[in-house]
């Protein structure tokens, strides 16, 4: 038998996923963001799924991202937003990628790769409504444009789209939302009447694409909801929007063994067992991206029980306490995966991390091999 530990990854999931939110988003493409190695599912097989469900659009925050898709065969439309001025836009140029521009100092990078390439760069203006993060101010809107203006003239460059980023989409309560909107509206109108027209406007993450049809417009930005993962906060489940979460995290006991009652457990004695019980070791720990902070605390499923993390998350390795669970070394355990199948949610290890399900996807490390099901 081969050895089971590793992150399962259900391409299925991510195909259906694609559809529940182009089904919420009638009206709007679809965007799946695929950055940090697709929320740590592994770009190219996640990026094929994506496309086979349905998205027109990929996204990724770092340029390098995006040319990897790209060189991997990806022939659809890509648009990357995170790049710093020595960064390789003409390869993004050249390779028909979309870029962001949130600064002049940006905008000059991109036209001048535009030069270099021959070829005109497809540029969105992301703006600052309210975020504060990247994005043009709007009060810095009209030097960016001036400086867009010319360089749509010389050719080497076509503004495709103005775009922002919630602050607070996972607050659907939130005035913050309509604020934004308000601003992302005046920024649109403005650029048009700079003469640049066919502009695409977007603004939705997952929680926004869930929660806010009046955030769609032309394009849904998801990346959480892709991965059947709730964004959190008050949008609720993943399940109650019909999607599912595409993995989870499993792993073969290494060490089945009785140990006496009073007993410390891992580095610190952080636990020590109650009584003459049955200790398992699971072959993963830090190192792979299982929060050392969840010590006594992540839940762990064995045998179809529920158990948690006994003493501290080690780099390799952790211990669950199973009582006299009919349990041996070699067999099954579950982090996390999907709690329709009896698996915990992986929000139960964002909560026991003090974290969030984006962090603990993503964090998963390069030693936990990423096994693909229902690859077509
Ligand atoms: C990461 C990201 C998204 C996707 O966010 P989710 O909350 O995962 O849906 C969308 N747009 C931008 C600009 C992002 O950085």
């Amino acid at each position: 038998m081969s050895n089971l530990r590793g992150a399962y990854i259900d391409l299925a999931a991510i195909r259906e996923n694609i559809k529940v939110l182009q089904d919420l988003a009638k009206n709007s493409e679809v965007m799946a963001v695929v950055k940090a190695d697709a929320y740590g599912h592994g770009l190219i097989p996640v990026a094929k799924a994506a496309r086979q469900g349905g998205a027109t659009w990929l996204g990724t925050a770092l340029l390098e991202e995006a040319i990897h898709l790209r060189k991997s065969g990806d022939k659809g439309r890509i648009l990357t937003w995170l790049g710093s001025p020595k960064d390789n836009w003409q390869e993004c140029i050249d390779l028909d990628i979309d870029v962001s521009v949130s600064s002049i100092e940006i905008a000059s990078a991109i036209i001048g790769a535009a030069k270099k390439s021959g070829k005109s760069a497809n540029v969105h203006i992301k703006v600052d409504t309210g975020l504060g993060r990247n994005g043009v101010m709007p009060n810095d809107l009209a030097d960016l444009t001036k400086v867009l203006e010319e360089a749509k003239a010389a050719g080497q460059i076509n503004v495709v789209a103005v775009w922002t980023h919630f602050a607070l989409a996972d607050a659907p309560s939130s005035p913050t939302i309509a604020k934004q909107l308000e601003v992302l509206d005046q920024s649109f109108k403005f650029v048009e009447s700079r003469g640049f027209k066919n502009l695409m406007k977007h603004a939705a993450n997952s929680a926004a694409t869930l929660t806010a049809p009046n955030a769609h417009f032309d394009l849904v930005r998801p990346g959480i909801a892709v991965y059947g993962i709730t964004p959190g906060g008050e949008v609720g489940k993943a399940s109650e929007y019909g999607l599912r979460p595409a993995m989870s995290l499993k792993a073969n006991a290494a060490l089945v063994k009785e140990v006496p009652a009073g007993h410390g457990i891992s580095y610190g004695a952080e636990y020590v067992t109650k009584t003459d019980t049955k200790i398992a070791l699971i072959p993963l720990g830090y190192a792979d991206g299982v929060p050392r902070i969840a010590g006594n605390k992540g839940p762990v499923i064995a045998k179809g029980k529920k158990f948690s993390v006994a003493g501290r998350v080690c780099m390799d390795q952790f211990v669950i306490d199973i009582g006299d669970l009919d349990f041996a070394t070699g067999d099954e355990v579950v982090l996390f995966g999907d709690p329709a199948k009896n698996e915990p949610d992986v929000e139960e290890w964002a909560k026991a991390s003090q974290s969030i399900g984006y962090e603990i996807v993503t964090r998963l490390g390069p030693r936990v091999p990423r096994i693909y099901l229902n690859e077509i």
